[in-house]
């Protein structure tokens, strides 16, 4: 039955939340058998492009006054906005994760995200310090749990240990199958696959954090994450998607 089909195949990938998988199949094969989240072809271009412009602008003027807080704000609501428009399925188009978990997955970006990762040595660099900060924590958890923010002070990866070890779920930190992939007493986030829906899964809990953190997400070391969140982002999505005729602008 034609309904049935449509429901299954859209049901919402497993992606944080409340569920952990018990691995990360589906966010570490993104393109299995699951093309068909977003659809460019729903797209009205022009339409977008007259909302996103401006937006689009301030975040590229607020990265260079170094305002990286709302140049990542600013680039993930056109970004948002964006998949509300191509997701092919209409009824989720205000469901946050699901359209991340369908970005996660759509062939395009994953292309993309591969030949910066192979061409372009600084980008590489970049996703290695993200990855390195890796999961990133929400900042609610901590805030209810006790847990002081990360200062810098200490190595990033003890503070993690010790996060989870007080009492984070997975679905307190993103990418939420981390510990799935390094066990929280010896924790090391290279063992996180370096890939684009792990990255964007990543940059969500980021952009969770600078939505719902409020003044406790406004620590120095919370630039980093934010810079590096606007950074990859950028140069996937919007330099792909929105192409050149923008950047000729
Ligand atoms: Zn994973």
């Amino acid at each position: 039955m034609k309904r049935e089909r449509t429901q299954q195949e859209h049901r919402p990938p497993t992606v944080g939340g409340v569920g952990r998988p018990a691995t990360c199949p589906g966010l570490a094969k993104p393109v299995d058998g699951r093309p068909d989240l977003l659809d460019r072809a729903l797209l009205r271009r022009q339409e977008y492009l007259v909302v996103a412009d401006p937006w689009l602008r301030r975040s590229r003027a607020s990265a260079e006054k170094g305002r990286h807080f709302e140049s990542l704000i600013y680039l993930w609501v056109t970004f948002n906005a964006w998949l509300g428009e191509v997701v092919a399925n209409r009824d989720l188009t205000e469901r946050d994760s699901y359209l991340v978990a369908a970005a996660g997955r759509d062939p395009l970006l994953n292309r993309a995200f591969k030949q910066r990762l192979a061409d372009e040595v600084d980008f590489a660099d970049s996703c290695e310090q993200f990855r390195g900060l890796w999961p990133v924590l929400k900042t609610r958890a901590l805030t209810d749990l006790g847990i002081p923010p990360w200062s810098g002070e200490e190595q990033r990866r003890p503070y993690v240990r010790r996060a989870i070890r007080a009492g984070l779920r997975s679905s307190d930190y993103r990418p939420s199958c981390a510990t799935d992939h390094s066990p929280t007493e010896s924790f090391d986030p290279s063992a996180i696959p370096l890939d684009w829906p792990h990255l964007l899964d990543a940059i969500y809990g980021v952009r969770c954090n600078l939505f719902h953190g409020g003044k406790s997400f406004l620590n120095p070391e919370d630039t980093r994450f934010v810079q590096l969140s606007h950074q990859i982002l950028r140069a996937v999505w919007c330099d792909g998607d929105i192409g050149q005729e923008w950047h000729e602008r």
